[in-house]
């Protein structure tokens, strides 16, 4: 066993005799005391919508600057292969939340209604004396439960003027969405119980598809031009499913995602899989909640792009990469506020005392595509929208600076946050607590493959067939089925873009072999047995 482990296992049974019997204090000075009664660590689950690893600085790239989502990373760890079990926003919700694949959890899609009355982490830190809160996007279409205090976005929320529900009542809110949910979580920390732990789950909006800024970061890269990753003009070779999908930046919607207004354009013909959306209305009530000073603001930047855009006349690739300019300048500036809001919360933890001992989280539901094979939006097992950005601090524990290359998932957060909290997870939950992996010690029975399962087809939106499978350190091998029957291998070491379909190909027979057995256990082990879901 690992040092770490040791530690682990002294803390947990130390601090499930404090729970149990209540604050038995020792004897000795303030010093002697608080030395031998382990505080339980306070827990911020800090959760964007959308936010892809590749606009993180702190993991190697130059998109932007995000100092503050940094900070957590060189104060604590960072999760270099962290990924999602079901890359859609409502079943990863439920996914961290009970610590169970969508298959167990019943959340296969968004259009599901979770399930509350299932067991859940902050259920748990409740019964456990914790004081739990949720503020910001919650998607789950049920009531939560599970927490004393909640403050959610109305289904997935509006960037201007957001509309919030508490205890069963709904209010708007004058100002930034991103600004006004962190404004909610000062004023919690700052009114909380003093003596109790608390785990508060932060979460944004930002930045899911609308992709409005705050009208402060508006000029933020106007003179700068995104370079277009390598992939964006794929051609879906050996793909079937890439190629059907419905998520092309070249077929944006020119009023709600490029922000054109009616006059500016003649005819809108975005498409985005889903057929029941109006396009037009929607961004007129997006641009309609906006106040008067806020739409004096939009305005002085758009439409000067409204006016070039009428006299450019862009059709073909050069409107394709005038859209691809347009969205990520938009998404990277959404960006931007969150990390400047996620610095306002890190300061009060200075100020207030509480950073030593408050576990702080910053991750996000799923990745995303920002260009690569021409795409925006996530659901495929591809790279970029598999891969979910993870940092986390604990100064009392996660030693600064730390990477770890393991392969996570958010199936892990529930166990994880019960261990720090001291309280046993129950056994069916089925991720693993990450604590192990946090002092820089190689854990030799730590998992060598991840799995994964996407379910929304056909109904929903973007036409990405229902697939799941299995990715090691180097391969990753791909099941479409449903109304098509399609493998797909990939040779990460070799092919990081995912181009290169090697399912069948004579060299890759022995891989291919060993990586099928690999999934068939990993289906067995996990449950996903079922015929009837993946014909
Ligand atoms: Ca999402």
């Amino acid at each position: 066993m690992k040092s770490s482990c040791k530690i682990f296992l002294v803390f947990s049974i130390t601090a499930l005799i404090f729970i149990g019997f209540g604050c038995q204090r020792t004897p000795g000075s303030q010093v002697e005391k608080e030395a031998q009664t382990p505080q339980r660590p306070n827990i911020i689950f800090i959760m964007a919508d959308d936010h892809a690893e590749k606009a993180i600085s702190a993991y190697g790239h130059d998109l932007i600057q995000t100092p503050n989502i940094d900070r957590i990373a060189k104060e604590g760890i960072l999760f270099k292969n962290s990924f999602v079990t079901n890359s859609i926003c409502a079943p990863s919700r439920a996914t961290l939340l009970t610590g169970k694949f969508s298959h167990v959890n019943g959340k296969r899609d968004n259009l599901d209604r979770f399930n509350g009355d299932q067991i859940t982490f902050p259920k748990l830190l409740q019964d456990a004396g914790y004081q739990t809160a949720v503020i910001g996007k919650w998607h789950l279409k049920s009531v939560p439960q599970g927490f004393d205090e909640w403050k959610i976005l109305v289904g997935q929320g509006d960037y201007y003027q957001p509309e919030f529900v508490q205890n069963g009542d709904t209010s708007t809110v004058e100002g930034y969405v991103t600004e006004v949910i962190t404004d909610f979580v000062l004023e919690y920390l700052t009114g909380r119980e003093q003596d109790r732990p608390f785990c508060l789950l932060y979460h944004h909006k930002a930045p899911h598809r609308g992709w409005m800024p705050n009208t402060q970061d508006l000029d933020m890269f106007n003179d700068e031009d995104i370079p277009l990753p390598p992939s964006f003009y794929d051609e879906y070779n050996d793909r079937p499913a890439a190629r059907e999908a419905e998520m092309k930046i070249a077929d944006m919607f020119l009023s709600s995602d490029m922000k054109l207004m009616p006059g500016y354009y003649d005819v809108e013909n975005g498409k985005g899989g889903n057929d029941q959306f109006d396009a037009e209305a929607s961004w007129q009530e997006q641009y309609s909640r906006m106040t008067g000073q806020q739409r004096q603001e939009w305005d002085k930047h758009y439409l000067p792009i409204n006016e070039a855009f009428k006299k450019a006349n862009l059709s073909g690739k050069a409107l394709a990469e005038w859209k691809f300019q347009r969205y990520m300048k938009d998404y990277l500036r959404c960006i931007k506020s969150v990390d400047d809001n996620v610095g306002r919360v890190l300061d009060y933890l200075d100020q207030s005392g509480l950073a030593e001992n408050t576990i702080v989280v910053y991750t996000s539901d799923q990745g995303f595509y920002l260009g690569e094979h021409g795409w925006y939006d996530k659901r495929f097992m591809y790279e970029e929208s598999l891969r979910t950005p993870l940092v986390m601090r604990y100064p009392q524990e996660i030693p600064a600076g730390t990477v770890s290359s393991d392969l996570v998932q958010n199936l892990d957060y529930a166990s994880t946050f019960l261990d720090f909290a001291g309280v046993r997870p129950p056994g069916d939950m089925q991720g693993r607590s990450l604590r192990p992996l946090m002092g820089n010690t190689d854990i030799a029975d730590w998992r060598d493959a991840i799995y994964y399962h996407y379910y929304e087809y056909p109904r929903g939106w973007h036409k990405v067939k229902r697939h799941y499978g299995m990715r090691t350190e180097r391969y990753k091998l791909i099941h479409f089925y449903n109304d098509i029957d399609h493998w797909e291998l990939y040779d990460l070491q070799n092919d990081p873009n995912e181009m290169n379909n090697l399912y069948d190909h004579v060299e890759y027979r022995q891989v291919q072999e060993e990586l099928h057995l690999k999934l068939d256990t990993l289906r067995s082990t996990y449950g996903d047995t079922d015929p009837a879901a993946t014909l």
